[in-house]
């Protein structure tokens, strides 16, 4: 049996506020792995590790990138390890978001900045600081929420909250073990 796996909407560990990180070990590594392969295998773009039931503070993402020609991509997989948002614009910008812990589901309207800087710890125990845009703020701010066991639904209007409920109730239906 796999060691993780991914938790959905109603398992209490998506609650919790996420421990730091002490020391950057093999299984620590391991897990960032397995996390970047979910997210491959999956069609997702970030994930944090309460989503794999691992309450601590580390998330992984790509970036999207605009090429010359229009086309999206995606950049080589980051690892967040004890992530912290040390700047945000009061700019900001709304749009939906998916979560993986969420199957089949985009909400929105959700607001969020227009550009954050986030200092963070790499896999090799690096710290650095990215400054991200756009997207790639919003994905950032998403993952970060996760380690303070915040979820985007928490940051809908309570109208589409209450809207989304049924679909809600059948996530914790389909997917809660
Ligand atoms: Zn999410």
């Amino acid at each position: 049996m796999a060691k993780w796996r991914l938790r959905y909407w109603g398992d209490p560990v998506l609650r919790e506020h996420c421990q730091p990180i002490e020391e950057i070990t093999d299984e620590i590594k391991e897990l960032a792995l397995f996390m970047i392969d979910y997210v491959d295998n999956n069609r997702g773009i970030g994930l944090a590790a309460p989503q794999v039931g691992v309450p601590i503070r580390l998330f992984i993402l790509r970036d999207y990138i605009l090429l010359p020609d229009g086309k999206w991509v995606t950049s080589e997989p980051k690892v967040f390890i004890n992530p912290k948002i040390i700047w945000k614009s009061k700019e900001t910008t709304i749009d939906s978001e998916g979560c993986l812990s969420f199957p089949n589901m985009t909400v929105g309207p959700i607001e969020r900045p227009q550009e954050i800087h986030i200092e963070a710890t790499d896999l090799d125990g690096n710290i650095f600081i990215d400054k991200r845009e756009g997207m790639n703020a919003r994905v950032t701010f998403h993952e970060n929420d996760h380690l303070n066991g915040v979820l985007h639904i928490d940051r809908l209007s309570p109208r589409v909250r209450k809207k989304i409920e049924p679909q809600l109730h059948e996530i914790k239906e389909n997917y809660s073990q």
